[in-house]
């Protein structure tokens, strides 16, 4: 495992470069296909190809067992968050138990695991009840513009989604739930005036984004997880002048669907404070939130699985979002954070532990042989 994964991290695969990512979606589709696996490019103009990896149910064949409609869909994802280049400041290296590397633990690990829990599976001979199928999408670092179509129409046709996202912490506990995950603009319209000269003349785009700031502090409850934050204001032109212009970019969070809509209807009812400017708002959630109630089934069996496999796994919330908050949101059942054990994704120090990669493969395995 630790040998696949040293190639996968040494062929980089930034979001924002094609073909460093249709490079490595070819090497992976290499893999599949040494495991008897049959792949697809899913070919885009701009981002990289996704990979979709089918794995038929050959349990037709066999007499007395009939294979299941509907599928099981192992989401993952190509692309990394580092440039071009980076493995030769952040070299692949091995210091005993942890492998460090540009996306070892967001997700290359994962799509590793996935390899090793299929191959096991062949090895013993033992077919899983529905097709599988592994997508493999190449811009979920970026809000997974290109592929959010097609992991919804797969998706849609599957009985459970699993997402070989890092797992959390050092135990490698799974995602039963994320958050809601959405950017907002605010663009303040003022009037420009001489500031010495003749201020009353001007509305002060800048005041009117301090106003907003504060009552958008006000949209923040802790307690329910939802955070609204600006996160990056700009205004102005010059320091004698008026300002005519400023801008808010806002970071939205949320558990449920119902406050992530409350969010969202609050914002579109935003009004200008002072006299004389103008407000408009644009974007808001791009992420709907994956609820308990889509992975409780599914982690329940995981729980069990790894028990018999001799671990536990524990469940958290996840601040942030991935491609399974797309699924969970279809009504599908969806369970995230099966990938690699580990820390520090997109940072330098990112890392996974070794030792827990046969295992993380065990317990996908066993989740694919009994759904
Ligand atoms: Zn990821």
């Amino acid at each position: 495992m630790l040998r696949l994964l040293k190639r996968f991290v040494l062929c980089e695969s930034p979001t924002d470069s094609k073909p460093a990512v249709d490079h490595f979606g070819r090497l992976i589709a290499a893999e599949w296909k040494k495991r008897g696996a049959k792949s697809e490019f899913l070919r885009q103009t701009r981002a990289g190809n996704h990979v979709r990896v089918a794995w038929p149910a050959m349990l037709a064949h066999r007499p007395g067992i009939s294979a299941r409609a509907g599928q099981i869909l192992v989401l993952g994802h190509l692309d990394t968050v580092y440039d071009l280049g980076t493995i030769k400041k952040m070299p692949f290296r091995v210091t005993r138990d942890r492998a460090f590397g540009p996306g070892i633990f967001d997700m290359k690990g994962g799509l590793v695991i996935a390899l090793f829990a299929a191959e096991a599976l062949a090895h013993v001979g033992w077919l899983p009840r529905s097709r599988i199928v592994f997508l493999w999408t190449s811009d979920e670092e970026t809000g997974s513009k290109s592929s959010r179509e097609v992991i919804e129409r797969e998706a849609r046709r599957s009985l459970a989604v699993l997402v070989l996202e890092p797992a959390n912490g050092p135990k490698g506990k799974l995602k039963t739930r994320r958050k809601a995950v959405g950017t907002a603009e605010l663009i303040i319209t003022g009037r420009a005036a001489h500031a010495g000269l003749d201020p009353g003349a001007g509305v002060n785009a800048v005041h009117e984004l301090a106003l907003q700031a504060a009552r958008l502090m006000l949209l923040n409850n802790p307690r329910r997880g939802i955070t609204v934050n600006p996160t990056i204001a700009q205004g102005g032109t010059r320091s004698n002048v008026i300002a005519a212009e400023a801008r808010l970019t806002i970071d939205l969070r949320a558990e449920t669907i119902g406050d992530m809509r409350r969010i969202e209807r609050k914002l579109k009812t935003l009004r200008a404070i002072l006299p004389g400017a103008r407000i408009a708002v644009q974007g808001g959630f791009s992420r709907p939130p994956l609820e308990r109630r889509a992975s409780a089934a599914l982690f329940s069996q995981a729980r069990e699985l790894a028990h018999e496999l001799g671990f536990s796994v524990d469940e958290c919330l996840a601040g942030g979002g991935s491609d399974g908050n797309f699924t969970a949101a279809l009504g599908v059942p969806t369970l995230d954070g099966l990938g690699a054990v580990g820390e520090a994704a997109h940072s330098p120090a990112e890392q996974v532990i070794i030792s827990a990669l046969p295992a993380r493969a065990a317990l996908l395995a066993s989740l694919l042989a009994t759904l």
